[in-house]
């Protein structure tokens, strides 16, 4: 009976308003809404995206000469490699969404021999696993997923950018604050001091990642579920002695909590992805 008043009212709409209102009434049914998080930090634009980027980029290079150096890149052949490779690339179409300059990004995935518990993504779209996250986590591509979509979001909603602006506006001090605000005098004054792997992100951007990477996991075809299972492992992994990656992504107590409360909205774009295949 309600479906039927529902057509009905839609018919009448039709007629009164023409096709256009009409295709605009029936969106909600099949445009799935992207998950809201708000808009990014402001402040973040005190920091030059295209010098963030190619630090990152430097950063990323000497970390993978090291690795090299030491026989600690996987090549290009490596059986996880080639698996980080394809799941990247089945998120990454979805990232421009969120961000138009990732369409720009030369992405990067690579695979660093390590035991440490760890995974990024640096700003410009830059990603690295260590072997340590893989193996003592023993993780499915669906729990990869969830972590390389937590990474990516960082990214994406420019972290790294907000907090080094804010780190910079503390070291600044106020008086030359108001000036830079003035005229962006000192934008050439800013200058990455530290690594970006060592950079610790707030607990908000990591709700926020948490959510946001879920989104593009799901639109990936990944099941956001796993982040459940996810976040299981790494707490008990993190029992003895906290894994590097617990170290600079804080979590409120509650994180697990959140991506169930989160589900809802993104298991219909999984379902989705996975009725295309
Ligand atoms: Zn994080």
């Amino acid at each position: 009976m309600e479906g039927r008043v529902f057509v009905h009212i839609a018919a009448i709409l039709m007629v009164l308003r023409g096709s256009l209102a009409a295709m605009a009434f029936f969106m909600p049914l099949t445009g799935l809404a992207q998950v809201d998080v708000g808009k990014p930090s402001s402040l973040r634009n005190l920091v030059p995206a295209d010098q963030l980027e190619g630090s990152a980029a430097q950063q990323y290079g000497d970390l993978k000469r090291q690795a090299a150096a030491k026989g600690a890149l996987a090549p290009d052949n490596h059986p996880q490699v080639r698996r980080l490779r394809d799941i990247a690339a089945k998120i990454i179409p979805f990232a421009g969404k969120w961000n138009p300059r990732a369409a720009h990004w030369r992405w990067e995935v690579n695979l660093i021999g390590s035991k440490q518990i760890n995974a990024f993504c640096m700003p410009g779209g830059k990603i690295a696993f260590y072997t340590g996250i893989l193996d003592t986590l023993k993780l499915t591509d669906d729990e990869v997923a969830m972590i390389m979509g937590h990474e990516i979001a960082h990214a994406l909603r420019e972290h790294a950018r907000e907090r080094i602006a804010k780190s910079e506006l503390t070291n600044l001090g106020a008086s030359l604050l108001g000036e830079f605000l003035g005229g962006g005098k000192y934008t050439g004054a800013f200058q990455l001091g530290g690594s970006f792997l060592s950079l610790k992100f707030s607990r908000d951007d990591e709700s926020e990642a948490d959510v946001v990477g879920m989104e593009l996991a799901a639109r990936a075809g990944f099941d956001p579920r796993a982040g459940v299972s996810l976040w299981q492992k790494m707490g008990a992994a993190g029992r003895g002695a906290p894994p590097q990656w617990l170290s600079t992504h804080p979590s409120g107590g509650n994180r697990i909590q959140e991506i169930e409360r989160h589900l809802p909205q993104v298991m219909p774009l999984y379902q989705q992805a996975l009725a295309k295949r």
